[in-house]
């Protein structure tokens, strides 16, 4: 959408088809190159013997600038060679203190956090990091941390091999729909943004997709409704969102195909029988578009503060909940960077205004997706005080847990975020928690352990939507189970 209102201006700029050099200059040319085609470029600077020199010029430079680019583009697109994912199981309090001392003098990338001891914790070591941050280690007296991923880089140009495979394979198939999607791969923002589409085209007996606000750069946030017209009576409110970390990739991915399979698998009618849903694919949409076009593990936001020097806020603690508390920083060039006031991230604003114009203490249940360490994390995040609702959200965490091991195996850890993993403050269950009222309130963490981490190759995306389909099942069965219509009394669960 960018793209395309540029290009109308520029297009404005270009010159028409006046057979002379009037206006003519390499930059006009080019940028109106760039934003026009090169075709309309010749036909105007090629009517005129006097230009034919000038042309030739420009074409030279246009041939070379693309070299550049193209350059350019395959340096992007290594961003990460050589970059390395270390592990180190600490066996002791002072490991884990040193862990987390190190991260900060080194402005580590940890995609594990230092929690507690016994629990890995991974971080991103860049190339000209390599032996500072060993020679850190050493200095405390660690030398038990292995090379968990040699180079992430790797990982990247597998994982975009099978997107690019993809990606034309989806070209070529015409009357693309929501059964014959690939849900196999992974897929753009342009891409998600369709199947929406496509979804309320093929079903709209049930489904609504709703703009609910813009990003930082000024991309539409869509949700999707799915209600089923012909019912009368209220019914239990599930809520589902993805993507707040924008290179948390599976997330998304999973419920493409989860929300696939409750539209066309009769196996799963009743999830879309007995439940209204609310589904959020794309939260941090700028960000997801740049973890595409430039840096594939960004996580953050996109938006930029007038006196940052760094770009983005982590969305996960902008929420206005215990806002700049433990467990975000203060610092725009963190990644856990809380941003300079609640809700100063349009997305973030955006999305909760949405939530609340369904209701305070309507929505019966919250998911939060994220990725990665196969877990399920309930309020609070921001304390180790056990919220008013620890026990019923820990039978959920272990419905939903045991329904998930049943498919493949996997065995999703589940407890209150702040002492399963880490403090953390202004996140968005704890908000939907203690502003929404929502009291299922829950973050899944999807796979894997650390294997791949973030760059999770794309089969797994079904056995993935397939467990987590799995434990969204187990919860509508226990939200519908206790479902008290909003008004009419409130239950202990809702
Ligand atoms: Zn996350």
């Amino acid at each position: 959408m960018m793209l395309l209102r540029r290009k109308k201006d520029h297009h404005s700029s270009c010159p028409s088809s006046e057979p002379a050099c009037v206006n003519f200059n390499v930059a006009n040319t080019f940028r109106c190159w760039l934003f026009y085609d090169l075709r309309s470029v010749i036909a105007w600077t090629g009517k005129t013997k006097d230009c034919k020199l000038k042309m030739e010029r420009v074409i030279f430079l246009l041939i070379v600038t693309s070299f550049l680019a193209v350059g350019h583009s395959v340096q992007k697109e290594a961003k990460y060679e050589g970059h390395q994912v270390w592990r180190i199981d600490p066996p002791t309090e002072y490991v884990l203190r040193a862990a987390k001392m190190i991260g900060e003098i080194h402005h580590l990338d940890f995609w594990k956090d230092p929690v507690a001891i016994g629990r890995p914790i991974d971080f991103l070591v860049a190339p000209d990091q390599i032996d500072k941050v060993r020679q850190s280690l050493e200095s405390y007296g660690i030398t038990d941390y292995t090379v968990f991923i040699p180079n992430v880089q790797n990982l990247i140009d597998e994982e975009m091999k099978t997107t690019k495979y993809s990606k034309n394979k989806v070209m070529r198939s015409a009357g693309r729909s929501v059964a014959n999607f690939d849900y196999s791969v992974y897929h753009p923002a342009e891409e998600v943004y369709e199947w929406m589409d496509m979804v309320v085209d093929e079903h709209p007996e049930m489904a609504d997709k709703v703009q609910f606000g813009i990003t930082y750069e000024g991309r539409p946030l869509y949700a999707l409704e799915f209600k089923k017209r012909a019912s009368i009576n209220p019914r239990p409110i599930i809520f589902v969102d993805a993507l707040i970390h924008c290179r948390e990739w599976i997330t998304t991915a999973s419920l493409l195909f989860i929300f696939k399979e409750m539209l066309r698998n009769p196996a799963y009618a009743h999830m879309m029988e007995d439940v209204d849903w609310y589904f959020v694919p794309m939260i941090n949409v700028d960000g997801y578009v740049e973890t595409w076009n430039g840096d594939r593990l960004w996580r953050k936001t996109r938006s930029t503060g007038p006196s940052s020097v760094c770009v983005g806020t982590d969305g996960n603690r902008n929420w206005d909940a215990f806002w700049s508390m433990p467990g975000a920083s203060p610092n725009p060039c963190s990644y856990t960077y809380h941003g300079p006031s609640p809700f100063s991230e349009s997305e973030v604003r955006h999305l909760a205004a949405y939530a609340m114009g369904i209701g305070e203490g309507v929505i019966d249940a919250f998911i939060s997706t994220h990725s990665y360490s196969q877990l399920i994390l309930y309020p609070y995040h921001h304390t180790a005080e056990p919220s008013a609702d620890d026990a019923a959200l820990n039978a959920t965490g272990k419905l939903m847990s045991d329904a998930i091991f049943e498919v493949h195996g996997k065995r999703y850890v589940y407890g209150p975020g702040a002492t399963t993993i880490y403090i953390s403050s202004g996140t968005t269950t704890d908000w939907t928690y203690e502003v929404a009222k929502v009291v299922q309130s829950h973050t899944y963490e999807l796979r894997d352990t650390g294997t791949y981490g973030f760059v999770l190759p794309a089969e797994q995306i079904i056995p993935n939507g397939q467990e987590y389909l799995a434990g969204l099942v187990a919860l509508k069965q226990y939200v519908v189970a206790n479902f008290v219509p909003s008004g009419s009394g409130s239950s202990p669960q809702n």
